[in-house]
């Protein structure tokens, strides 16, 4: 482990804060520095407030003080994606659209984290334009780096969250996942990250993207930690009426009391052409790894996988021009001044507001919901979706969780993928957890020749998230690649 603060464990940290060998503010000022050291270079933040961070940090060591202390969360600064509402900050989803905009209230998770957990919330995190992509070019303000390799990009939609991770520059992070977006960014920047089972967290305050689809989660440097920032953020929200109505479990004291063995699938489409081979040996040896703790290991199949990316740029696309009308010059955002009258609002508004990617997703999105088009598109997609979700559920009567690549291939140069579909591709293992509505989670399994983390995607039954995360860690416990960190 190393000795630096900014690249602790929220576990090591929070037993430093409980025994006073650091104070809340010693460490966001840390966090603050590193950031400033680095950030120049990886471009993780959209924007930051120290200020607003040394004060949540000193309330919560006054909390400490006075016998107050909320948790293992309480003064660990934790950074968030540039699409979930802080009260009084920026919220701009990396698009020019929101350039300007600033948030009048908390997201549900911002509270929770900020109330009940007592953790800083600190700065907002770059990420593809409302974040749709797989590299974080699409933000409008700056593509980030990853932290490995600064050449090559961090993944996407939530890069900042991964790479300000990996750089030291927060504790944990919260990004979205609409079709990978947590998981691959996780993959390619050595992290941990988790995508929740649809419904388990509140998207109350999260800019929607795919509102079938999006749920926010951790990135985080191990996977009890993870399990620490989904218990914080989990739970029924009266505000989303998505959100389940079920008690959050304990997922930390379950993650000790779950041992295995388990019954883990692997999914035969997954490891198909395409696959780049060092990630698949490394996925094989993590296998191989299971299979030696006693766990019995089946081949699995998921027919419908290859139509998985076609249903999701059907779904995601309708879900998505949908969501954006709201950004019409008016009520939100950016505001053309040329424009002359109502209709030349919207237009040229919208015009200059949204990237290439993101008019590319509202027209796509547009054409399937049109008449004549419905019925071929959008709703045979749905038909296709539950054929998806059941795929995963028939799997899942002989096994606890199915082990795949989270990432067909590890970061690539930025600027090295141009054309869209080829950057569609990079969610190929990833999208149909989200079609199904499962949790899954990617975590450090390696790294290529060059240098370049490899990621273990483990998928799991509809809110058995603490059987994943115990699965999760025991592949953690022993190896050690999560304690490794990028040179910088
Ligand atoms: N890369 C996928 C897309 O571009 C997924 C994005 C996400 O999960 N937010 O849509």
């Amino acid at each position: 482990m190393s000795s630096e603060l900014f690249y602790q464990s929220i576990t090591s940290l929070a037993a430093q804060l409980a025994a006073k060998k650091l104070t809340a503010v010693e460490l966001t000022q840390a966090v603050i520095a590193r950031t400033k050291a680095v950030d120049s270079r990886v471009q993780a933040f959209n924007s930051y407030d120290e200020a607003d961070a040394l004060a949540q940090a000193a309330a919560s060591d006054s909390r400490r003080a006075a016998g107050q202390a909320r948790g293992p969360l309480d003064g660990i600064p934790i950074g968030l994606k540039d699409v979930i509402a802080v009260a009084g900050q920026p919220l701009t989803a990396s698009s020019k659209m929101l350039a300007n905009f600033v948030s009048p209230y908390d997201a549900t998770v911002t509270r929770k984290l900020k109330e009940q957990a007592g953790a800083v919330v600190w700065g907002r995190l770059n990420c593809d334009e409302f974040a749709m992509g797989s590299s974080n070019e699409n933000s409008a303000f700056r593509p980030v780096r990853n932290p490995w390799d600064l050449t090559r990009v961090p993944g996407g939609s939530s890069g900042g969250s991964a790479a300000a991770l990996a750089a030291g520059e927060a504790i944990a992070t919260l990004g979205s996942d609409t079709g990978g977006s947590i998981r691959q960014p996780a993959a390619l920047c050595g992290t941990v990250g988790l995508k929740p089972t649809y419904g388990l967290i509140s998207r109350y305050g999260l800019i929607a993207f795919a509102s079938s689809l999006d749920q926010i989660g951790p990135f985080a440097r191990t996977v009890e930690d993870a399990a620490l920032v989904l218990g914080a953020i989990a739970g029924h929200d009266p505000l989303d009426s998505t959100s389940f109505q079920a008690p959050v479990p304990d997922y930390r004291s379950e993650l000790a009391a779950k041992k295995g063995p388990w019954k883990l699938g692997i999914p035969k489409e997954y490891f198909a052409e395409g696959l780049d081979p060092e990630i698949g040996a490394a996925v094989e040896a993590a296998i191989a790894f299971y299979k030696k703790q006693g766990c019995e290991i089946k081949e699995v199949s998921l027919p419908n996988t290859q139509s998985c990316l076609d249903t999701y740029y059907i779904i995601a696309t309708a879900e998505a021009s949908s969501n954006l009308a709201r950004y019409d010059g008016i009520r939100y955002g950016h505001r053309s001044k040329s424009a002359t009258d109502a209709i030349d609002i919207y237009a040229k508004s919208r015009a200059e507001g949204f990237g290439a990617e993101v008019k590319r997703r509202i027209i796509l999105g547009t054409y399937v919901l049109s008449s004549g088009y419905y019925d071929a598109y959008y709703l045979r997609a749905q038909k296709v979706r539950t054929l998806i979700r059941q795929d995963f559920l028939h799997a899942y009567k002989e096994v606890d969780a199915l082990l795949t690549p989270t990432s067909p291939i590890p970061a690539f140069k930025l600027g090295e993928k141009s054309d869209p579909l080829a950057l569609y591709l990079c969610d190929i293992y990833t999208i149909g957890v989200n079609l199904a509505g499962l949790p899954a989670m990617s975590v450090p399994c390696g790294f290529t020749k060059s240098g370049l983390p490899i990621g273990l995607q483990l998928i799991g039954q509809p809110f058995q998230e603490a059987n994943l995360l115990a699965i999760a860690r025991s592949y953690e416990q022993a190896h050690d690649w999560h304690n490794q960190h990028p040179s910088l």
